[in-house]
């Protein structure tokens, strides 16, 4: 097959590689996001891939390692440009790992110029003289500071940034950005001639993440969220089209699977038991000794015959309240674990009973469901809501449509949305 692939993207997270495929595809890329490294060259005649790593806080010399298999396989595959996508909030401690990746990148394709900014404003992620916003506060103010892996203290990302790396430092600001693409290539080449090696980038909205894209064109190595995405495609000479989010067509039967906690999800189960659809909740003390298989066994011979006259739930969403007092009973981890793999292994029953349309909320549940479905890629789909596309991963046996909904993502009908987009 003729190769076609011209960006390479390496993403340090599962949903936040589709967060930067959905973008991709509607800026006019037609994008396959890989769960790995895979072993095998590309089989799909796309624009982009996107090579999902789980790599965000696991030790950086881990995260070097697969970052760099990553480069090695998307530039065996023709990748002219390679974009590292992190969280928009830049989670990464002064270790890592967002610096040394950065570095190792950088060595390896023997660049000594790249940019950082995990600016997306439609997400409420702005960048103001180099300090990072989240809403209308700064990060640190903004609960980052409290996250249990990787607190964020301070929202200054050159300082930020410069604690994780040995190259230099240096600010691309709002100014230069607004005065588009000749000034931003004028100010790359002076940081360059200060032996500035990263330059992180003001922007506060769209247009400036537009102004930026043609003034990153020749640089091997792009760093941002997911924001970035959205300047570069037109850089190809590609635009926005519907073929660009073209899955085949959906088949088979519907379902939606549920292990998201977060107030929107909540809504959403909520909605959707009130349109009238069938629910069926799982109690995670009720997989408590070795029960699973049995509780699966239940859950499968409930929907089974519901299926064929439309989209059931299973759902272990809970308010606060009761997922506290489950954590209680049997710890934080232990229900968790308990939860995905039941809620897993639903999924590989549901489909197969049929289910070829499967909603999935939850991060970790979405991990989770990916695995128990041997699914290795993803065909990036239409949005159903910012972040969130419908997905197809082929088989042999005709393939699955599958969307990932992380917690919070998502109008109080998605579930039932979201199966109307596939119409
Ligand atoms: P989100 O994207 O909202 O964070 P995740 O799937 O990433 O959702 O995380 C939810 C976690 O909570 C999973 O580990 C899941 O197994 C667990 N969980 C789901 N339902 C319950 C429940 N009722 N009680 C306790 N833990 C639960």
């Amino acid at each position: 097959m003729t190769k076609t692939l011209k960006l390479g993207c390496i993403a340090d997270d599962f949903t936040g590689a589709t967060d930067l495929a959905n973008n991709l595809v509607r800026s006019g890329m037609r994008v396959v996001q890989t769960i790995g490294v895979p072993a095998a060259p590309l089989a799909a005649d796309v624009d982009a891939v996107v090579v999902a790593l789980k790599s965000r806080t696991i030790p950086t010399a881990e995260a070097i390692a697969q970052s760099l298999e990553a480069l090695k396989w998307l530039q065996a595959q023709g990748a002219t440009q390679i974009y590292f996508k992190y969280c928009s909030t830049f989670d990464s401690t002064p270790e890592g790992n967002i610096g040394p990746v950065t570095e190792a990148l950088m060595d390896a394709l023997g660049t000594d110029f790249t940019i950082a900014t995990p600016a997306f404003p439609d997400n409420g992620r702005t960048v103001f003289k180099g300090y990072l916003f989240a809403g209308n506060v700064l990060l640190n103010e903004s609960g980052m500071q409290n996250h249990p892996l990787t607190p964020m203290t301070d929202a200054n990302l050159v300082r930020v940034m410069q604690a994780q790396t040995k190259r230099k430092v240096g600010l691309i600001d709002y100014k230069t950005v607004g005065l588009g693409e000749a000034a931003i290539r004028e100010r790359i080449a002076t940081l360059r001639a200060e032996g500035v090696g990263v330059g992180v980038v003001d922007a506060t909205s769209n247009e400036d993440l537009h102004r930026m894209g043609p003034a990153l064109k020749s640089l091997p190595l792009l760093t941002a969220g997911s924001g970035v995405a959205i300047g570069l495609p037109a850089n190809f000479g590609l635009k926005p089209s519907l073929q660009a989010s073209q899955l085949p067509a959906a088949r088979g039967l519907q379902a939606v699977v549920s292990g998201s906690c977060s107030v929107a999800t909540n809504g959403q189960v909520a909605h959707f038991k009130a349109t009238g659809r069938p629910a069926m909740a799982i109690n995670p003390a009720s997989l408590m000794h070795g029960q699973t298989d049995a509780v699966v066994q239940q859950v499968l011979a409930w929907a089974g015959p519901l299926l064929q006259n439309g989209p059931v739930l299973v759902y272990s969403t809970a308010e606060p309240d009761a997922v506290k007092a489950v954590q209680a009973q049997l710890g934080v981890a232990e229900a968790g674990a308990l939860v995905e793999h039941a809620l897993a292994s639903v999924a590989r029953g549901l489909v197969d009973l049929g289910v070829q349309q499967l909603v999935v909320a939850g991060g970790e549940t979405s991990g989770a469901c990916v695995q128990a479905l041997n699914i290795a890629q993803l065909q990036i789909g239409p949005q159903i809501d910012p972040g969130v596309p419908w997905c197809h991963a082929p088989s042999p046996t005709g393939g699955v449509h599958i969307t990932l909904k992380s917690g919070n993502f998502g109008t109080e009908d998605f579930f039932s949305k979201a199966f109307g987009v596939l119409k």
